[in-house]
Order: C-alpha cells, then structure tokens, then sequence
C-alpha cells in the first residue's frame, strides 16, 4: 500500500492514500497543525491529525475516518435513516463505529439496547481522548454494551434478533475486507427481525461508484427495498458520499410514510444538525448518470 507522504513546511499536509475500488486517481490533502498521534494496533495504523479545516481528524491505515467538523452529517445520515424507516428500534446492533459517532446517534432514540461490536479495541480508546465530541457520553449510556470483537464472526450468533443493524465500517480492506461479501450480507439479513433494517456506509459515489454498485446489486439479491442515500462530506475524497438501506419494510417514499415522519420526529424532540423528514427522502434522488452507474 503506497505510503501517505508529507511535505515537511512550515505546516505540514497529510495525503490520504489511495481508498480501493477508487477509479478517480484523487487523493486529498488536508494541512496540518500537528499530528497528535501515531501507532500500530494488531490490526492497523491509527493516526490522529489537528487539522485547520477539520479540526482532528481519525485516519486508519491512511485512509481518513472521521473529522470533528463533519462528522455530524456522516453519522447523521448512516443512523437517523434507517432508526427513522423503521417504526420503532429498540434492539439495534452496530458493526464498526470504534468513534462512537453512531452509537451516540442510536442512543438519541428510546431504544432499549445497543450492541457495538468494535474490532480495535485501541481506536475506542484513542478516540474517546483524541475526539472525544464525537461520542460525548454514548460509552457511558447504560444501554450500550461495547464488544471487542470480529463483526463478522458476531453476527453468526443471531437469527430473527436485531430491528436495525448499521455497518459502520472502515473501506474494504484490512479488518473490513470480507465485509461487503454476499455471504456476510446474508448473516446480516438473517440476524435481522423480519421488519428489521440494515444501512451501510457504501463509499463514495464519484471515487467509488463501483463499490456503490457491487453493495447495491448484492442488496437487491437479499432485500425487497434498497436505497442509495446521498450526502456531500467535506472531509472525505471528493465529499459525494452513499449510504446503502434495505429492508422487506416499504422504504419507497409516499406523502403518509413523510407524514407519519414528520409527527416521529416532532414528537422525539432530538437535537440533529443535518437530518429532517425532506431530506430523508430527498437524499435518494440520484443524478441520472450515476443511478444508471449504480443500478444497471
Ligand atoms: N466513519 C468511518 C467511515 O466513514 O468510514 C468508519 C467508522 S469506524 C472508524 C470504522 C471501524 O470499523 C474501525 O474502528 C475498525 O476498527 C472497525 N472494523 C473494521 N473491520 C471490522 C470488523 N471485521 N469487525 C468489527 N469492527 C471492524
């Protein structure tokens, strides 16, 4: 894997190496103040950067995770989707996530539980110290238990078990590489209840557009109702990001299903800066060509 290199000035750049399935030949330069951070986990390169744009910033591997300027929208868009498709999560499990950012999320809703089964136990704790707005007080909340472990190997456990399930998982390699195979979508599906909800980060839709459409064609085999929502993330390569939901529930979008959305939401009284009931729904609607891209 190519090194990412610095350019030693006054301030020094962090390029991110290259994400697979990337046909666009980007990488990103982000200046920085100063790295907080370097070490080896048994699984990993784990970096923390103080950046001007971003504020901090988690980079596994090279690869940039999550910033503290737009984490919001990422974890936003990957959790509030899917807890506000389904009708009413209460046993919600979560892949990945080591920042904590989704299951701060999650814990916004009344659920009864959430299982987050983390497998770097080093990123958990470098990122409650590095990044510690990210999680706020998620891995103290009663309802979350935290697990050190292979999601992959985890989710051979449970059948018929979980309403919603969030992979929020590093790119495809490494630890993440076997976690966007069919077999592995399969455990997933078969871990879920019957009206249960599965929503993954899918990578980028301008660097990535590929791997969109290999999750997404590997979806419509398992899943009834699959959407691509959209969102634009600064910090990540070229920021056009995709967030994969299926369901056997009817995700398609109808003036009762934005109604019954809208009363949901009025009536948790969460605090979010980046979802609401319009773009719910709005972040689905595609560019022509990339709809073609994704779906033929
Ligand atoms: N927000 C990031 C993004 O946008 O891609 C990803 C969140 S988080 C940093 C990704 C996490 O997935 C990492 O902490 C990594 O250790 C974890 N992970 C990778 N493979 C895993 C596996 N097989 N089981 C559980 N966690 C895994």
């Amino acid at each position: 894997m190519k090194k990412n290199f610095w350019i030693f000035k006054k301030n020094q750049w962090f390029f991110e190496n290259e994400v697979p399935f990337d046909e666009s030949e980007i990488v990103i330069g982000i200046k920085v103040k100063r790295r907080l951070y370097s070490g080896k986990s048994p699984y990993q390169k784990i970096e923390f950067f103080d950046t001007f744009s971003f504020g901090k910033i988690l980079v596994l591997d090279g690869i940039l995770q999550t910033s503290e300027k737009d984490e919001f929208i990422y974890h936003e868009m990957l959790c509030q989707i899917p807890m506000f498709y389904h009708p009413n999560p209460q046993k919600v499990l979560i892949i990945g996530g080591g920042d904590g950012g989704a299951l701060e999320e999650v814990l916004k809703h009344p659920v009864k539980k959430v299982w987050m089964v983390e497998i770097d136990e080093k990123v958990i704790q470098y990122c409650r110290k590095y990044l510690p707005s990210i999680s706020k007080k998620a891995f103290k909340d009663k309802r979350a238990e935290i697990i050190i472990g292979n999601g992959k190997k985890f989710i051979k456990k449970y059948k018929n078990f979980f309403d919603l399930i969030i992979l929020d998982l590093s790119d495809p390699l490494g630890p993440a590489k076997d976690l966007i195979s069919l077999k592995f979508y399969k455990d997933v599906k078969r871990a879920l209840k019957e009206k249960g909800v599965v929503s993954i980060q899918s990578g980028s839709l301008t660097c990535q557009p590929k791997l969109v459409a290999i999750i997404y064609k590997r979806m419509r085999k398992i899943f009834p109702y699959v959407k691509v929502h959209r969102a634009v993330i600064p910090s990540y390569q070229a920021g056009d990001y995709s967030f994969t939901v299926a369901s056997k529930l009817n995700l398609d979008y109808s003036l009762a299903a934005k109604k019954k959305l809208e009363k949901r939401f009025k009536k948790l009284k969460i605090n979010l800066q980046y979802w609401f009931p319009e773009i719910h729904f709005s972040s689905t609607v595609l560019p022509k060509h990339l709809k073609e891209k994704i779906e033929k």
